[in-house]
């Protein structure tokens, strides 16, 4: 892995496919064990959270629903705190057992916004399923039940997450230079 320049900003290698991997199958087995029998609706957040996503369904083996939500609080590398909502999911989320699917867990905003939201639709269980979280930022006390890799509070890059619009395409996770 070398280091990667997207627009003026250098990044390093910071995570590796193969370690995204193995955590990507291990949340899949606890999805698995814990939703036999459930149909869960997998709500994926976009944009960051396609990579992510299309790994973790292909490792399940349950049958499953997938929807989609676009919504964005970043502009740079910085959080805004201001929701974007882009667009919606189309099912019904009503007595549904919906698991959130996050690429990444910074303050929390994005994800209790759309708890809120979900809540409101009376759907039978929430969870969440992220690949990484920031500890040091989140600003909540839900928990993050299916969270892969914890990570100091730096920017990154790869495997879903871009900075301003590049960088999605990377197969790793990559972390700002400076940070
Ligand atoms: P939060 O609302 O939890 O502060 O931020 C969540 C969203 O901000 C994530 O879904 C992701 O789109 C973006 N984000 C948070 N941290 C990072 C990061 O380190 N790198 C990138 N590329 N996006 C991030």
């Amino acid at each position: 892995m070398n280091e990667v320049q997207l627009h003026d900003v250098s990044f390093v290698p910071f995570i590796s496919a193969q370690q995204i991997e193995q955590v990507v199958v291990e949340l899949a087995l606890r999805i698995d064990a814990d939703y036999k029998g459930l149909n869960p609706i997998l709500l994926v957040v976009l944009n960051g959270a396609f990579v992510f996503a299309a790994d973790l369904v292909r490792k399940m083996t349950i049958p499953l629903q997938l929807d989609f939500i676009r919504l964005s609080s970043y502009d740079g590398t910085a959080s805004t705190g201001q929701m974007k909502e882009h667009f919606f999911w189309k099912s019904s989320l009503k007595d549904q057992h919906v698991i959130i699917v996050e690429d990444i867990v910074d303050t929390g905003h994005t994800l209790h916004h759309l708890l809120n939201k979900i809540n409101a639709e009376h759907a039978a269980s929430v969870e969440v399923a992220c690949l990484l979280k920031k500890p040091e930022a989140y600003q909540y006390p839900t928990p993050l039940k299916y969270a892969g890799i914890s990570i100091p509070n730096k920017f990154v890059v790869g495997y879903g997450l871009d900075y301003n619009g590049l960088g999605r395409d990377l197969d790793a996770i990559y972390g700002k230079k400076e940070d």
